[in-house]
């Protein structure tokens, strides 16, 4: 498993607005959307391209197109649904998919109650979106559901990550699987109701009210 912690001082600038208790849910959005482009742009580097031919007012020139299959882009609901605009934004030809995972709030387990996914995802590149790598139960059951469709390489936009979570998902995915997470900052720790620290608070309420 490979982490990249984007380095970059505009995304850094955009979390701490969105940490701000103060944030209302209408701007929480739109810097959610701002900073899950900004991630995608890390996150993308390794799409699968294949060379195409492009003729230029000038002259007649190779370049590069988004190869087949086309990436898949799966938010984990609910709180992931608030990156998918700013992805494929990015990506406006991937597919999408959904992928419902919940938290018990005691034991702290993922569990899926909902997917629309593709039954065969061999040989394709999954982009996962869920802001928040708290505990690692939640990814680490959405990357053995997609591994176990036969996905190829998975690739995690977190906007935060938490180190306890970080661990979690490298003991169980090791070196053997084609996984990258990409995250706006390691923070750091989980309290003892497994949230992150400084953290932003409960992201899918923050995206879109308590119900
Ligand atoms: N999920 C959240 O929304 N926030 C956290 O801090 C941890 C998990």
């Amino acid at each position: 498993m490979r982490l990249h912690v984007a380095d970059h001082p505009l995304i850094a600038h955009k979390l701490t607005a969105l940490r701000d208790e103060r944030t209302d849910s209408p701007t929480f959005r739109r810097l959610v959307d701002e900073l899950v482009t900004l991630l995608a742009y890390e996150a993308t580097r390794d799409v699968r391209t294949e060379a195409v031919g492009v003729v230029t007012p000038v002259c007649a020139t190779t370049g590069v197109r988004l190869s087949s299959p086309k990436p898949l882009v799966v938010p984990i609901l609910r709180a992931g649904l608030g990156m998918l605009d700013g992805m494929v934004r990015l990506l406006p030809t991937a597919e999408v998919g959904f992928l419902g995972m919940i938290r018990d709030e005691e034991t702290l387990q993922a569990s899926t109650y909902a997917n629309r996914l593709p039954e065969d995802l061999s040989g394709r590149q999954v982009y996962v979106l869920d802001p928040m790598l708290a505990t690692g139960g939640t990814l680490v059951a959405a990357f053995d559901f997609l591994f176990g469709r036969g996905a190829d390489a998975i690739t995690a936009i977190c906007l935060l990550a938490a180190p306890e979570g970080v661990q979690v998902v490298a003991e169980r995915f090791g070196d053997g699987a084609d996984l990258t997470i990409v995250t706006g900052s390691l923070d750091e720790r989980l309290n003892e109701n497994g949230y992150i620290v400084p953290g932003l608070g409960d992201a899918g309420d923050r995206l879109y009210g308590v119900v």
